[in-house]
């Protein structure tokens, strides 16, 4: 590795860029041992020959990486779950860097695993990490969910198996109380977008009176606000998830206060406003608009679009809940933003509370890529 690479890796990051590899031993996808300018022992890594992310490190020191290893990680992992009292049976039991299981990814869902290995070099050791988690885990079924597209940028093909007893299409999960299908072998992600759980709680607290949920996906931050709020109208444009909302607000009883409307969020929202629409809670979760750095300005204005529409569609002490999981977006950049649509709507904003994913999804300060989801609790007042 070279000089830079190695104040890169100093500084505690867990991937070493392939700009950075000067000289390989081998071409193999698999376990690596990746040593410094001066042929010095630095770590253990998984090597991707054909990724920018050359090297995921497994470890800095000279310790075996054999089945115990991993079965050490990955407990580890779930023991750090068992600890957060999760209030849902759909939880993140490995969360990839953050419990130093590079690009691995295990979701339950009640009696159900979700399993993603997201690089070339993991893919080596899938089998043996199926196999301890069958060990460790009494699943009744465990799905491989490798039909993520960045898998591509792996050389990797994509595949959706099931890998241990029996996988059902769909099973029926608990969040806080409320009830959700997740359709494990075909909804989003794994399956459902776990890292908004404690959002979608505290949602439920806060949402009041007249409630509107933009990017709603299957309704689970709807059902949440119409605990509390007297009506939720929801905006998705996806038919099947708008389906999907209507389904879980009766499972919840939600139904007489749950409405969708099928349609564009950005036409839905200039439409409001143009019409004089008024809400108390508006929920925004676009997906990532910037997924790229080329993509920052188009998103940027994406962004302020959205924000600024629900700042003017909000009643006079109206609640905004704002999220972006835009990693190239980062907090000041999306603190920013916020700040100029509050100025052109022509409101003050309190800030209520700023998160971000759910507990079960750790972040390491020395892994900013992790920390990926930002979401605002803010009060917004009419400006005097
Ligand atoms: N809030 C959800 C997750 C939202 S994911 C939860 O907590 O589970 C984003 C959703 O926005 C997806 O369901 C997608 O279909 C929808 N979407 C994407 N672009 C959209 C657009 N332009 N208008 C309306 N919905 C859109």
């Amino acid at each position: 590795m070279t000089a830079k690479g190695l104040r890169w890796f100093q500084s505690g990051h867990p991937w070493i860029f392939s700009s950075d590899i000067v000289a390989k031993e081998t071409n193999e996808p698999g376990l690596v041992t990746l040593l410094g300018p001066k042929s010095e022992f630095c770590a253990q890594a998984l090597y991707s020959p054909h990724s920018k992310i050359a090297c995921r490190i497994l470890t800095r020191e000279k310790e075996t990486i054999d089945r115990a290893w991993w079965q050490k990680k990955i407990g580890a992992a779930l023991q750090k779950r068992r600890a957060l009292n999760v209030p849902s049976n759909a939880k993140r039991l490995v969360f990839a860097e953050a419990d130093g299981l590079p690009s691995l990814i295990v979701d339950a869902y009640g009696p159900y695993l979700v399993v993603q290995t997201l690089s070339a070099g993991l893919e080596k050791f899938k089998e043996t990490i199926f196999d301890i988690l069958k060990s460790m885990i009494d699943a009744e079924g465990i799905l491989e969910r490798n039909d993520a597209p960045i898998r591509k940028k792996e050389n990797l093909p994509l595949i959706k198996q099931c890998v241990a007893g029996e996988v059902p299409k769909q099973t029926i999960i608990e969040e806080s109380g409320l009830k959700f299908a997740v359709d494990l072998w075909e909804g989003q992600k794994t399956g459902a977008f776990l890292d908004q759980r404690d959002n979608r709680i505290f949602a439920g607290f806060k949402a009041e009176g007249k409630a509107l949920d933009v990017f709603s996906y299957e309704g689970w931050f709807a059902c949440h606000m119409a605990k509390k709020a007297d009506s939720v109208l929801c905006v998705e444009s996806s038919k099947k998830s708008a389906e999907r909302i209507l389904e879980n607000a009766k499972r919840n009883g939600l139904e007489n206060k749950i409405s969708v409307e099928t349609a564009d969020a950005f036409d839905f929202l200039k439409n409001a406003d143009h019409t004089g629409q008024h809400f108390n809670t508006v929920n925004l979760d676009p997906p990532a608009f910037i997924k790229t750095t080329s993509e920052r300005e188009r998103g940027y204005r994406g962004y302020k679009e959205i924000n600024l529409r629900a700042m003017k569609l909000l009643k006079p002490k109206g609640t905004l809940i704002t999220s972006s999981c835009s990693f190239h977006f980062s907090k000041s950049d999306f603190e920013g933003m916020l700040e100029e649509a509050a100025h052109d709507a022509n409101v003050d904003l309190n800030l209520i509370a700023g998160t971000g994913a759910a507990l079960d999804h750790p972040t390491l300060p020395q892994f900013p890529e992790g920390d990926y989801l930002k979401c605002y609790f803010l009060a917004v007042a009419a400006r005097s």
